[in-house]
Formats: structure tokens, C-alpha cells, sequence
């Protein structure tokens, strides 16, 4: 598991390795330790499917790290077949934000 600064670029903090997982996580001091109280899967770099927090919950359980068993909040990303821009799909909507183009219901996006 790697970790860098919010608003760092995943990309660069994997530094070339295969990447299983990326997204953003909060962490709180908990019993003299750290817990992660938030993780999402929001890298639009990677666009990681909601399948990917078994990587996550693997290397947080390796780490000895307490965490909440799940995405705390879910991206859906999508790319676009008419303009070729990646989407995050919000509340079941999968329409293109930029063009307006349906959107595929299926996974298609990734790095
Ligand atoms: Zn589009």
C-alpha cells in the first residue's frame, strides 16, 4: 500500500507498479493507533471499479489497520463512447456529463 498527500497525483504515487486499488482514504487516531474512517475509490486516474476494495480491505488487514469494511463512498466511472471524456455516474444517471451521451452500464474505464 502506498500513500500520498490528497490532491497528489495516483498515478506518480504508484510509480509505475501494477495498482489493484486507488482512491482517497481518511484516517483518525484511534486506541494509540490510526483507523481509516473514510475510502472511496475516487481516482480518476485509475477509475478503479467498486470490485477493487478487496485489494483495499486486503492490504489495510495486512497493515493491522482498522477500517470500515467497504467504500464509505462509491465512484461509478464510465467513458464515454461519443467524446471519449471519462464520467463519474451520480444516483443511477449514466449520461454523459460533457456531451450528454448515454453512457455504457457496464464497465469500460480504467487507466
Ligand atoms: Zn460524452
Amino acid at each position: 500500500m502506498r500513500l500520498a498527500p490528497r490532491r497528489s497525483e495516483h498515478v506518480a504515487c504508484a510509480g509505475g507498479a501494477d495498482v489493484p486499488a486507488a482512491g482517497e482514504m481518511g484516517f483518525v487516531p484511534a486506541a494509540g493507533r490510526w483507523a481509516v474512517d473514510e475510502v472511496t475509490n475516487h481516482s480518476s486516474g485509475y477509475c478503479p471499479d467498486l470490485d477493487s476494495w478487496r485489494a483495499v480491505g486486503r492490504a489495510l488487514d495486512r497493515a493491522g489497520v482498522e477500517h470500515p469494511g467497504r467504500f464509505t463512498y462509491e465512484v461509478v466511472f464510465r467513458l464515454c463512447h461519443e467524446c471519449g471524456e471519462r464520467s463519474m455516474v451520480r444516483e443511477q444517471d449514466f449520461v454523459c456529463v460533457f456531451c450528454g451521451n448515454a453512457l455504457p452500464r457496464t464497465r469500460n474505464a480504467g487507466p
